[in-house]
């Protein structure tokens, strides 16, 4: 393997965030071939020696996946600029550091993979890998199935290009609309920009399955190991 940074080493065995991993390095408790280190601008290979604290890098844990039924009002990313309560911040205590599938926007809620896999994350979230995501929709306007049935070829919206979505009217709720929509790709914000593209502005967007995982009855905020038989049959 091609020589990395050292915070990105440690971030990947799992010691802490690539940040913090910089600060426990400036910290002065990380050497690198017997030698303390006192700055994170140095790229190591796999023959060289790194201790934190006087121990070895932690070895590579087994792959390990959770399903997470993520609140409304929290936001998909490790730092948020704008310093608004993240999906990390809200994640059980004892649950290891890991990382999200995709992401879900801060409204909205539903299944979230979770692993301490982070090329496994990167794989999943791929187009080419196509896993079904399924919505349950709440969207203010009403709409017909003709003119829902338009999405399954794809559509083409300021620019940008949205893959087959199948969306099912399910129910009028006074103004609103209970729509199914399953699609594939997983564009950043795509089930609301294809629908606003029909008139209907969504106003609760639930994720209920990605893949073979479901959400089911897992309560809001909790989190639900998947077994690892489960995972590597569906691997
Ligand atoms: N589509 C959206 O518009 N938002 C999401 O969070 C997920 C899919």
């Amino acid at each position: 393997p091609e020589p990395e940074r050292i915070a990105k080493v440690m971030a990947r065995a799992g010691v802490a965030s690539r940040r913090d991993s910089e600060a426990i390095i400036l910290e002065g408790r990380v050497s690198v071939n017997g030698r303390v280190i006192d700055s994170p601008a140095l790229d190591i290979g796999p023959d060289d020696v790194v201790l934190i604290d006087g121990e070895p890098l932690p070895a590579r844990e087994r792959t390990r996946m959770w399903l997470y039924h993520k609140p409304r009002g929290l936001v998909t990313t490790n730092h948020d600029p704008e310093g608004r309560p993240t999906v990390f911040d809200a994640l059980p205590e004892d649950l290891p550091r890991v990382l999200s599938v995709g992401r879900l926007d801060i409204n909205t809620e539903g299944l979230l993979l979770l692993t301490n896999d982070g090329g496994l994350a990167r794989m999943l979230e791929l187009p080419e890998t196509g896993w079904l995501r399924r919505y349950r929709v709440r969207a203010f306007g009403s709409v017909t199935q003709d003119r829902l049935d338009t999405l399954r070829d794809g559509v083409t919206i300021d620019g940008v290009s949205y893959g087959p979505v199948v969306a099912r009217f399910e129910r009028q709720q006074g103004s609103n609309t209970w729509l199914t929509v399953d699609l594939r790709e997983g564009k950043n914000r795509e089930v609301k920009t294809v629908l606003e593209h029909l008139g209907l502005d969504v106003n609760r967007l639930i994720r209920v399955s990605f893949g073979p995982f479901q959400l089911a009855d897992l309560p809001e905020g909790e989190v639900d190991e998947i077994r690892s038989r489960v995972l590597k049959d569906q691997l």
